[in-house]
């Protein structure tokens, strides 16, 4: 075979065979196959898209390209949730342990991403001591026994995708669907689990943002899914304001601390209950979701999904004592006010232009070598729908410097519009 004939009949818009797709992910994933033929071929594949058949065919031989989770000593339900990624999202450190405590388990493998905070590891080591480089059988052992552990990937772990991906970072074929389903699918497929959630976010502040590309997205995803034989769910969900109320590292935990007491954003909880419901539906442990949703509200008001959390910190050498008294979790020097221009209502934000503030902070990574400050970042005090008066805090910076925290506050100020009419809400 060669590869420069399966990049003209891709360009010319023919269908890749089973046999064709396996034999160039192995050969890229082996560096027989160089980046320029692998870069025409993600180029063709973004102008022509990829059939169903292509598309599973991908997902199925990237998922095989290295070793696989054997999760076969962790008892019980094995499921997974993959988001799509936002602005504020926090959902893994609220989810995991409110599933956990209704008896799923979770290994779960995550990244630390580029982005305007860290990903979920990077917002876990604001926990002293906390550590995510274990050992296989530490790692299962945790889920096994606390309910829920996080890893950071390993190198062996769908090896195409991560050349893949470096490759279309770098190339402008990122935004292609049948390279994001096989590129997201095949690390769940290879994750193991047996029920996968996928949270599609849709929005100004995601990846997709028109609502029928979310949605088109969400069912390749699924179908790719079911027809490797998991039990694989969907939700489209909003991403147009920030996710709760605050966006870094550290303050991120806090949040999900708080919500785990009940006292936290009604949008974050309400999302982890959805998305609860859907793994214990799947799963067979809750018949419908009004009574899988009472089991989740439950572990809050019991306290049983704190105590998750702090098991799994213990477990990963944190220090617990934090999830009890967040006020051992980073602190940023400098907190500032912005205080509103204007009196009226919130009637839109721009998620991604509050990332970018965080980002401006050091809450997250311009570049993959970049040192990630797990202190500062943003505290949302009002949101969309929101009253506010001429003077009064829109948000609190918190920030490193005088200087970051002055300039953070005008940047911020650009992603609020306040109206004069209340705008109208759609409800949760
Ligand atoms: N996230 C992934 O893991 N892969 C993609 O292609 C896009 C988002």
């Amino acid at each position: 075979m060669l590869m420069s004939d399966l990049i003209l009949k891709k360009r010319d818009g023919g269908e890749l065979a089973t046999e064709e797709i396996n034999w160039m992910i192995q050969g890229y994933t082996n560096d027989e196959i160089p980046d320029y033929q692998m870069s025409a071929m993600c180029m063709a594949i973004y102008f022509q898209g990829m059939s169903d058949r292509e598309t599973l065919d991908l997902t199925m031989a990237m998922a095989d390209s290295g070793s696989k989770l054997d999760l076969s000593s962790v008892s019980g339900v094995k499921a997974d949730k993959h988001s799509t990624g936002g602005v504020g999202d926090k959902t893994s450190l609220v989810l995991c342990p409110m599933v956990a405590a209704c008896g799923v388990k979770m290994a779960k493998m995550s990244g630390r991403g580029l982005g305007h905070t860290g990903g979920t590891i990077d917002k876990l080591e604001s926990f002293p001591g906390f550590t995510t480089v274990l050992s296989m059988k530490a790692f299962l052992h945790i889920a096994d026994a606390v309910g829920f552990s996080i890893a950071g990937q390993t190198a062996d772990l769908c090896p195409a995708d991560k050349k893949l991906y470096a490759l279309r970072d770098v190339t402008g074929t990122v935004p292609s669907r049948p390279l994001i389903v096989s590129s997201i699918m095949s690390k769940k497929l290879a994750a193991g689990a047996d029920v996968i959630v996928l949270d599609v976010k849709t929005g100004s502040g995601a990846f997709m943002h028109s609502e029928a590309d979310a949605f088109v997205l969400a069912r390749e995803m699924v179908a790719v899914g079911r027809s490797a034989g998991k039990k694989v769910v969907a939700v489209v969900t909003d991403m147009d304001e920030p996710l709760g109320h605050t966006v870094g590292n550290a303050l991120e935990v806090k949040e999900a601390i708080a919500t785990l007491k009940g006292e936290g954003a009604r949008d974050l909880l309400e999302l982890c209950l959805t998305l609860g419901s859907e793994i214990l539906m799947a799963g067979g442990l809750a018949e419908d979701e009004k009574s899988a949703r009472e089991a989740l509200g439950e572990t809050v008001r019991s306290g049983a999904a704190l105590a998750k959390l702090a098991a799994f910190v213990k477990a990963q050498g944190g220090d617990e004592r934090a999830v009890y008294d967040p006020s051992m979790l980073p602190q940023a020097p400098i907190v500032l006010d912005v205080p509103a221009l204007k009196t009226g209502y919130v009637s839109h934000m721009d998620a991604e232009g509050v990332g970018l503030v965080s980002l401006h902070l050091g809450g997250g990574r311009a570049t993959k070598d970049s040192k990630v400050d797990l202190a500062v970042g943003i505290v949302l005090n009002k949101k969309v729908g929101d009253k506010v008066s001429e003077g009064e805090s829109l948000a609190k910076i918190h920030a490193r410097t005088q200087e970051a925290a002055e300039k953070a506050v005008e940047l911020l100020r650009t992603c609020y519009t306040i109206s004069e009419k209340e705008p109208e809400m759609t409800p949760f």
